[in-house]
């Protein structure tokens, strides 16, 4: 078992579950179509893909005798058709360095794991990553990613807590730059209520980047928590008011029902989903592809 499809056991039993229950011995007609569209929703797709996915069958196999196999399957290649255009993974330019890469969301998302993961799939790589604590507002923020740097050998720049955000990211870029780094990733503040002044920060580190490259920040990738489910859509409606976003990394899929959110995110935004997290380890940012996740969610 893939450690993806391990991740995505529970959305995949409530799904899988529900579509055996509705569709055993049953007929493709407008009550089961209702029946699914319900299950789809209260599995966190929305209600417009749900709605799509329905129409999709019902123009298929309407009025047919249908098992629940072929349902799945039906919605399971469907699902990859809707996921497709966002699949696409970081890609560092090798005539640009480094690469760097702003990682936001709120607090708790799952920020700094991911950096800590992220950097030790590009050390993997062979790539010279550096990583720069610029959540200078929790000094246990400042540790952790302190901890990811040792496990993964890799470079932290840090300053006290309560040191100036945008200040430490020029400095983060100008040790990367001198150490001829392929790739820099910055933790920020998630202190999503105080919308004004995260704004103001975000702004700034993004002004300062630009002293030392104008083309920095290369990515803008926003972190958000599946648990959280329709929550999720509503992060990216704030956070892409503040800065502009290349990608989203979902995480915890591996701790919930939800990861029908992906979907919804992936249809309403279009915006690149580089990776998803399905663990506290290392090795658990998987990289995003449209199959195998539709497969995964719902077989
Ligand atoms: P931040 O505040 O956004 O930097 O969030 P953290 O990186 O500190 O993560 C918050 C908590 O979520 C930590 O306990 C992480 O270990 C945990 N976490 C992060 N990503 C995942 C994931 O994909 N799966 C699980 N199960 N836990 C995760």
């Amino acid at each position: 078992l893939s450690r993806l499809k391990r991740g995505l056991a529970k959305s995949s039993a409530k799904l899988s579950d529900g579509i055996t229950g509705i569709f055993t011995k049953r007929r493709l007609d407008a009550a089961s179509l209702e029946e699914l569209e319900e299950l789809l929703i209260a599995a966190d797709l929305g209600p417009s893909v749900a709605a799509k996915l329905a129409e999709s069958l019902r123009k298929r196999r309407f009025e047919k005798d249908i098992a629940p196999e072929a349902v799945r399957g039906a919605l399971a290649e469907d699902i990859a058709q809707i996921l497709k255009p966002v699949a696409k993974s970081l890609t560092l330019d090798p005539a640009h360095r480094p690469h760097v890469v702003l990682v936001v969301g709120v607090n708790g998302s799952g920020k700094t794991t991911t950096i800590g993961k992220l950097a030790h799939y590009w050390t993997g790589q062979g790539k010279k990553v550096w990583l720069a604590a610029g959540d200078t507002f929790r000094a246990a923020a400042i540790e952790q990613l302190q901890i990811w740097g040792e496990r993964t050998r890799t470079p932290v720049v840090a300053g006290a807590s309560g040191a100036d955000s945008a200040g430490l990211a020029f400095e983060a870029l100008e040790k990367a730059k001198a150490a001829n780094a392929d790739l820099l990733l910055i933790d920020t503040a998630g202190r999503l209520h105080n919308k004004a002044n995260l704004m103001a920060e975000l702004a700034k580190i993004a002004r300062v980047l630009k002293k030392l490259d104008p083309a920095a920040p290369q990515d803008c990738l926003l972190v958000l928590d599946a648990t959280t489910g329709q929550n999720a859509i509503a992060q990216v409606e704030t956070f892409r008011q503040i800065v502009p976003l290349t990608g989203l990394v979902v995480t915890k899929l591996d701790g919930t029902a939800r990861g029908g959110i992906v979907v919804a995110l992936a249809e309403r935004f279009g915006l690149p989903v580089v990776a998803v997290g399905v663990g506290e380890g290392a090795d658990d940012l998987r990289p995003f592809e449209a199959e195998a996740f539709a497969q995964s969610l719902v077989e």
